[in-house]
């Protein structure tokens, strides 16, 4: 796997930044509306800023899940949806899973 790397991402047509760095940058969004991770905020999904901040200290996998559950939360602004924290933990653990031991690449 390669490490993940900052970037500008297109999550449905909009325009969203990926960062991937050892301190969270500055969010727009009100510090109480923070999407935050449970597992000891490994990442943030800034609604507000259209931006995903991913912690670089983790493994590489680890890294990878926690970007697909900051995903499912972007996905889930953009289609003004609310999924409880618990259906989108198992989605990461789901959607990761499946891709890992499969070793599935898009491209
Ligand atoms: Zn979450």
């Amino acid at each position: 796997m390669k490490p993940l790397k900052s970037r500008t991402l297109n999550i449905m047509g909009y325009k969203w930044k990926l960062i991937v760095s050892r301190k969270p940058p500055p969010f727009k969004e009100p510090p109480d509306k923070l999407v935050i991770s449970p597992d000891t905020h490994h990442g943030y999904c800034d609604r507000v800023g259209n931006q995903i901040w991913i912690c670089n200290n983790d493994t590489v996998e680890h890294q990878y899940s926690t970007f697909i559950h900051e995903l499912i939360h972007a996905i889930e602004t953009i289609n003004d949806i609310k999924l409880s924290e618990h259906k989108v933990l198992i989605f990461e653990a789901g959607l990761f899973q499946v891709l890992h031991a499969n070793k599935i690449k898009l491209y």
